[in-house]
């Protein structure tokens, strides 16, 4: 696999590279040189989750990884489904949560530390990954127990739900977990400033788990795939996907996957108060503000590092910005959409009722609506709860760590607290 330095188009790496470095010079994000395009998308949606996910990641990683070790990293990987739900007639739901950390950062986490295990030799490893709430959770336990390598994740004080803290902050052992006196734009500053020191990238053997590694991205391609298995053929061509979005990954797996050739007539990007994108699309201008609060809090993003690699599918002709509208929700209007849903007979959490909200305002006489369902409720109890006026059961994997010690160190939002951590490891 080849690919390049959006910023820096001179910097060519492979697959391997890729994954181990996570972030080129000057902050650049990688990305494919060339994207296979299947012919036959019919015979590839014909085949179930892990045969049809083998087959995509091997056109798009090619030698560098045989085809038959990947098939049991894609089935170590993806070990749970991804059922698409109807909600209202015309409306469904691909539930991204049936994995152990209830959020569709699972396939992206998992996939990642597979790759990881089979790319590295043995050498020093340490993970920094900021997380607005769910990839802490994914990636910690993606990568709880592995030889070589530490995680270091950091999350905004305070501004992350009960239960997502207790997910990923009560493991310990390799998994080292930093509350920042800050917002998830200060954590995510906080990375891309660790991989700009040299010495210390090097020293550690800095690697990032978010999204703008290659690897999370490519799992997440699979499931677009899975989800068109699940819509009825005669609906295929009308179809429309809403996705809750924060950093953007989500929406740049779902156009890879369509400039791959899957049949998808065009996105709806859905985001909270920190509508940086809507705002963009509508006037043009790129201004992020300061980052708002809000109950769906994976999404409080203000300055969303994967818009770049959107931004080079259209630039490259791969996507087109008719092909993509935009919408935003207050939390009254999500509280609104929960309840909405609920009236349906489906209970869903902010992030997914936000994506739903945007799909029913926008959704056309003839086509057929998907949204991505990407946490379990329970995982938003309070707000859920609060909201709906019901009571929830915990899934095993909650109520396994609930009660557990919360094991983060609390740091200001200055860099030395986190390489202070980096190099006591
Ligand atoms: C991370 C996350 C999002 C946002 O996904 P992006 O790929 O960052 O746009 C949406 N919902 C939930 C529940 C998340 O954890």
């Amino acid at each position: 696999m080849k690919l390049y330095n959006i910023k820096e188009n001179d910097q060519k790496v492979n697959f391997e590279e890729a994954v181990r470095t996570g972030l080129g010079r000057n902050q650049g994000l990688f990305f494919p040189a060339d994207l296979p395009r299947f012919e036959d998308i019919d015979a590839l949606l014909e085949m179930d989750l892990t045969t049809r996910s083998t087959e995509i990641l091997s056109a798009l990683i090619g030698d560098e990884i045989p085809k038959a070790r990947l098939a049991e990293m894609v089935t170590a990987a993806f070990d749970f489904e991804a059922p698409v739900k109807p909600v209202t007639e015309n409306i469904s739901a691909l539930e991204l949560f049936h994995g152990p950390t209830l959020a569709f950062k699972d396939f992206g986490g998992r996939f990642m530390a597979q790759c990881l295990k089979q790319l590295s030799d043995g050498e020093k490893i340490t993970i920094l990954t900021a997380t607005s709430g769910d990839t802490g959770a994914a990636v910690a336990h993606a990568f709880a127990g592995i030889d070589n390598i530490n995680v270091v994740v950091m999350y905004p004080k305070g501004k992350i739900s009960h239960l997502q803290e207790q997910l990923f902050c009560t493991l310990g052992g390799n998994i080292h977990t930093l509350a920042v006196e800050g917002t998830f734009d200060d954590c995510q500053a906080m990375v891309k400033h660790a991989f700009d020191q040299a010495e210390l990238r090097k020293t550690v053997g800095l690697n990032s788990a978010n999204s703008i590694n290659i690897s999370r991205l490519m799992a997440q391609i699979c499931y677009y795939f899975e989800a068109v298995a699940q819509v009825p053929k005669d609906k295929r061509d009308e179809l429309v996907i809403s996705v809750p979005s924060g950093n953007f990954g989500n929406l740049t797996a779902g156009v890879l996957a369509r400039a791959m050739g899957l049949p998808i007539k065009r996105f709806i990007a859905a985001t909270n108060a920190n509508d940086t994108v809507p705002r963009y699309l509508e006037t043009g201008e790129w201004s992020p503000k300061a980052t708002i609060p809000t109950i769906s809090n994976a999404m409080d993003v203000s300055a969303p590092n994967n818009w770049p690699r959107i931004e080079e599918l259209v630039r490259r002709n791969e996507f087109s910005w008719d092909d993509l509208s935009s919408d935003r929700a207050t939390d009254e209007e999500t509280a609104q959409m929960l309840k909405a849903m609920h009236a349906h007979g489906y209970v869903c959490e902010p992030h997914g009722a936000i994506a739903f909200g945007a799909l029913e305002k926008s959704l056309q006489e003839g086509e057929h609506g998907l949204f991505l369902c990407t946490a379990h409720p329970a995982k938003f109890i309070e707000s859920v709860e609060g909201i709906l006026e019901i009571k929830l059961d915990l899934p095993k994997a909650l109520a396994d760590v609930a009660e557990k010690e919360n094991l983060s160190d609390t740091i200001p939002a200055e860099f030395s607290h986190v390489e202070a951590k980096l190099r006591s490891l």
